[in-house]
């Protein structure tokens, strides 16, 4: 019988990508015969070119399909988790029809944590593994399944006492906004909802590793600790899945860095979502002229109040991006720096050598592009998990320095502080030295997959 893997993702490049990955992985370590991924999306013409971008082989055992919603009557201005979650849920009956007329029928079913409920409809359609492919870390499945062992009464009064979630084996997570969680009541219901429904998966797979994450794999294996949340269901470590840079691929931005001095370089992009208020745009714009340092910086339209805006393309109908830059800026720093609009080759420009830091809004897998090619980090995190993401790279791991995002916006003098920390101190030298050992922790985790081998084929 031939084996054939069905993948969901939901919309954006931050779940696309390494749901990609991991189909490359299961047709080229996991004896699959194919694998068909969709991905969801509400806007099919940008995610065929995004996703041409980062793709650049083609392969007829690795099908992809777009599944295109109409988002037009969707309320799309709420916090991202539930943005998305009810777009998964509208794609629901498409999912539904695409998985079933699939041919071979798939056996093995997998989506990413917000498109938990479409494990229901892998079960209807009698698909034998059903799984939960978690494209950010340990910690933050760890946080999601916790949450959903709570009730809510008990959720809300840890929130309203402490401020956070002690997380049984794990580091705590704190919580902003918690004078008021009916705030953000429908964000904790939801994240209560995914919770209660990963563990109805046959497994779950993270994009991390031991090396990445040691105390929270730990935990999830502890039957005192998450191992008892997970009620038995195993999780599987298989990260890093990560694009690999292309070799010799030709960019001008790649030709510029090609002119560089060795890890002289910082790359600023806030992902594929990130957008910046215009004010913050400029004061990035007069810190990053102010440190003297050379640059990268992928600019998008600024957005005023939701920094996720460049997702669904909210600043579309801007005018031009560098229209918002400072006036003589790109003449003032032609010589250090490079200001490419929209969308830059980022794998390619992390594994070049003259890269030295990235400024990144700490999408997970901008943080784990960064450290498998040994790139220390400025974190500026923006939305949804990215703060547990920049906490961990910062406090725990050591590889990055945080800046401070509270209400107000980040100031020239704290961007120059933190440059120069990660760029010219000694601080900055050990950053490097971390990072470059946690790369070889990935590597590492690469050569073994920790899924068993006849996994996928038993019942
Ligand atoms: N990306 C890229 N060029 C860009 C912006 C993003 O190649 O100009 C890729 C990046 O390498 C990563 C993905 O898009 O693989 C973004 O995922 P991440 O989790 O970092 O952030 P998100 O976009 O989901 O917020």
């Amino acid at each position: 019988m031939e084996l054939h893997g069905a993948l969901v993702a939901s919309p954006g490049m931050g779940h696309a990508v390494p749901i990609l990955e991991l189909g490359k992985h299961l047709l080229n370590h996991h004896g699959f015969d194919r694998v068909t991924v969709f991905l969801v999306t509400d806007n099919v013409s940008r995610s065929k070119s995004l996703i041409g971008k980062v793709l650049t082989e083609e392969d007829p055992k690795f099908v992809i399909r777009f599944i295109q919603l109409d988002v037009s009557g969707q309320d799309i201005t709420g916090l991202l988790l539930t943005k998305l979650a009810e777009m998964m849920r509208n794609a629901l009956p498409k999912i539904r029809s695409a998985v079933m007329t699939l041919e071979p029928r798939p056996s093995v079913f997998v989506v990413d944590l917000l498109g938990t409920e479409a494990l229901a409809v892998a079960k209807e359609l009698e698909i034998m593994k059903k799984h939960v492919l978690v494209t950010t870390s340990a910690w933050f499945l760890a946080l999601t399944v916790y949450m959903a062992s709570l009730d809510k009464e008990t959720l809300y009064k840890n929130l309203r006492s402490i401020g956070a979630l002690l997380i049984p084996g794990c580091s705590p997570v704190k919580f902003d906004r918690v004078q008021n969680p009916s705030n953000y009541v429908r964000e904790l219901a939801e994240s209560q909802r995914i919770g209660a429904e990963v563990i109805t998966a046959d497994g779950v797979f993270v994009n991390t590793w031991h090396g990445l994450e040691p105390v929270t794999i730990r935990a999830f294996l502890d039957l005192e600790n998450l191992g008892q949340v997970m009620r038995g269901v195993p999780v599987y470590p298989v990260g890093p899945l990560v694009r690999p840079a292309e070799p010799g691929l030709k960019h001008e931005v790649l030709d510029w860095l090609d002119l560089q001095p060795k890890e002289s370089v910082v790359y600023v992009s806030f992902g594929s979502g990130g957008a910046l208020t215009a004010e913050q745009m400029i004061e990035l714009a007069y810190g990053l002229e102010l440190t003297g340092q050379r640059f990268i910086w992928v600019v998008r339209p600024p957005a005023e109040d939701d920094p996720s805006a460049s997702m669904f393309d909210k600043t579309k109908n801007q005018t031009e991006p560098l229209d918002f830059l400072p006036d003589g800026f790109l003449d003032r720093t032609k010589d250090i720096g490079l200001v490419v609009q929209t969308w830059a080759p980022q794998e390619e420009i992390l594994a070049h050598k003259s890269t030295g830091g990235f400024v990144t809004h700490c999408g997970w897998n901008s943080v784990l592009e960064s450290i498998v090619n040994g790139v220390p980090m400025i974190g500026w995190p923006l939305y949804s998990e990215q703060k547990m993401n920049a906490l961990l790279i910062s406090e725990e791991l050591k590889i990055a320095v945080r800046v401070n995002v509270g209400d107000g916006i980040v100031k020239k003098e704290e961007i120059v502080e933190m440059v120069k920390r990660v760029m010219d101190e000694e601080e900055g030298k050990e950053m490097r030295k971390n990072v470059k050992e946690l790369k070889k922790t990935s590597e590492e985790a690469l050569k073994n997959t920790h899924i068993p081998s006849t996994y996928f084929t038993q019942n």
